[in-house]
């Protein structure tokens, strides 16, 4: 049994429609063993989402709560077919974690599954990505070799939603061929849980019974280890600040 000690897909109240506190998500995170915690919600575009404000000043946060490790991110949206993010290159680039993602309603609506894969592989060539989440969304089809070979090219990975299960019906064939995929070419994949109420975190009950079936082994996955998860932030960091140089 695979065990994953870091989730790095979650909401606040800050979305609009998730239902807990920082505070709570935190307590959540440890009743569920879990020792990192990244707080990742909505961009701006997002219907009912946080105001700019609320990236900048995640800095007031503390690094941890309860002994539970606190990873302050944001789960950006992508809205139009060059891959843009609803956030400026200054406040992605002060973030632990950027999380970026096709949502219907906030900039990108579905398209044809060659303009879906071009936009995710212009987002994947975006240095200020860290994860693109639910690319198994079926909504938004994509060509996943394709994506994968820019993925491992760019060192961005691909998410293994947890919720998909319940909130985008039809993932669950795309995230096996994603998760066959990625462990065909050697590319690690991120599970998150996607938690939008305090009680779902950590919970990646679904994605783990997926992955386990196509084969992956802890090994496969970031969020199974927390060096690994801290590795990955500072490899990704170092990328980040060459770019705040340069502006
Ligand atoms: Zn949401
Ligand atoms: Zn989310």
């Amino acid at each position: 049994m695979i065990n994953l000690v870091a989730d790095l897909h979650t909401h606040t109240i800050a979305s609009g429609h998730a239902y807990s506190t920082v505070n709570e998500m935190a307590a959540g995170a440890k009743e569920n063993g879990i020792e990192i915690l990244a707080i990742t919600d909505h961009g701006p575009n997002m219907p009912g989402g946080p105001h700019l404000y609320h990236f900048g000043n995640l800095r007031v946060l503390p690094e941890t709560i309860d002994g539970v490790r606190i990873i302050k991110g944001v789960e950006a949206n992508v809205f139009d077919g060059l891959g843009q993010l609803d956030l400026p290159v200054e406040v992605l680039a002060n973030l632990d974690l950027v999380l970026a993602g096709f949502h219907v309603g906030a900039g990108y609506n579905p398209r044809s599954k060659e303009e879906n894969t071009a936009a995710m592989i212009n987002a994947i060539q975006n240095p200020l990505v860290d994860i693109i989440v639910h690319p198994g969304n079926p909504e938004y089809e994509v060509e996943i070799s394709k994506v994968l070979e820019v993925a491992k090219k760019e060192q961005t990975l691909l998410e293994i939603n947890n919720s998909s299960y319940y909130s985008r019906p039809g993932s669950k064939e795309r995230c096996l061929e994603i998760a066959k995929e990625a462990k065909e070419m050697e590319v690690k994949v991120s599970l998150g849980t996607d938690a939008h109420y305090c009680k779902q975190v950590g919970k990646f009950d679904l994605a783990l019974e997926l992955v386990e079936k196509a084969g992956l082994g802890a090994d496969d996955i970031l969020n199974s280890s927390v060096q690994q998860v801290l590795d990955f932030i500072a490899t990704k960091r170092e990328v980040k600040e060459e770019l705040l140089e340069v502006d």
